[in-house]
């Protein structure tokens, strides 16, 4: 489109002089609207043609008795690999809708709902491997935003917690408010992250330990969602971090974005332990 972008800086020198600095990132804007355009229809583009793969693997699976061991062990590696073709593709649509779409009025979202169901979806996550997954609920508030992106967001964060902690680890999920907003803190006892790559973290594909993440499966573009997320939602992400000790990433909303909020002593959600 026509439409001509300018970017102001203003220095001061002094008491009295300013030295403003206009620059023309009208062609910037133009080639970083073509990237978000590209990979989205390329994320769109793969989609069909890879439903179609999976499904043939399916099928082969379903009869990998009657095929020879080899073909066997091939077929779980192409399942495995259609599937996190799938999550990429997934999570880069996630991303792009999120940079591109307009936003709609947000809505009055029921923390105490939303946070049990994400908190069970871990516990059966975690089914085998028996992580004790704790959820406080400080102040049953609601939260003005958007509810499936919170939940994405939400999600992202207990589900990095329960992967990276090992087996039979603890992750804590509190929420509380105070005069500074409300808070949503994920914390785990789990493998912890050394503190060069925490300013990192949030960037697309960006993992603090490649070969360790492997085995772990992710895409790498979990954390960049809860940061556009948060971004959508008036929100911010801080991270603590100890390595070998674990790690807290915590969701802030301003006090502006909340309803209802009435503090009280320590309401725990009561715990299903996985079984
Ligand atoms: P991934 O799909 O690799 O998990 P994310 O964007 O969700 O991608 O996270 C980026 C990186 O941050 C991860 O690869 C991992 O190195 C690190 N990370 C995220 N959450 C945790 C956590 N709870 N404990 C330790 N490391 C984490």
């Amino acid at each position: 489109n026509s439409r001509i972008h300018l970017q102001f800086n203003i220095t001061q020198f002094g008491r009295k002089d300013r030295l403003m600095v206009v620059h023309d990132i009208t062609r910037l804007k133009q080639l970083e609207q073509m990237r978000k355009d590209f990979v989205a229809n390329v994320s769109h583009e793969l989609r069909t043609p890879l439903t179609v793969v999976s499904g043939y693997v399916e099928t082969m699976a379903s009869v990998s008795d009657q095929l020879p061991p080899r073909w066997g062990r091939m077929l779980a590696q192409m399942s495995e690999q259609s599937a996190r073709m799938e999550a990429l593709i997934k999570d880069l649509l996630m991303l792009s809708r999120l940079e591109t779409t307009q936003q709609e009025q947000p809505q009055a979202v029921a923390i105490e709902p939303l946070l049990a169901s994400i908190a069970a979806d871990a516990r059966a996550l975690s089914h085998e491997r028996g992580h004790n997954i704790h959820l406080s609920i400080d102040c049953p508030a609601q939260l003005l935003g958007y509810a499936d992106e919170l939940r994405s967001a939400f999600s992202n964060l207990v589900f990095n917690a329960v992967k990276y902690t090992p087996d039979g680890g603890r992750v804590e999920l509190s929420w509380y408010c105070n005069d500074d907003g409300a808070f949503f803190a994920v914390r785990d006892n789990g493998t912890g992250i050394e503190a060069h790559h925490l300013p990192r973290l949030t960037e697309r594909f960006y993992r603090a330990d490649p070969s360790r993440n492997k085995a772990t499966g992710g895409t790498g573009l979990g954390l960049a969602i809860v940061k556009h997320v948060l971004l959508r939602n008036n929100g911010e992400l801080l991270i603590e971090s100890e390595p070998g000790e674990g790690s807290c990433f915590t969701c802030h909303f301003g006090p502006e974005r909340l309803l209802g909020c009435q503090p009280h002593e320590h309401e725990t959600v009561p715990q299903e332990q996985a079984s």
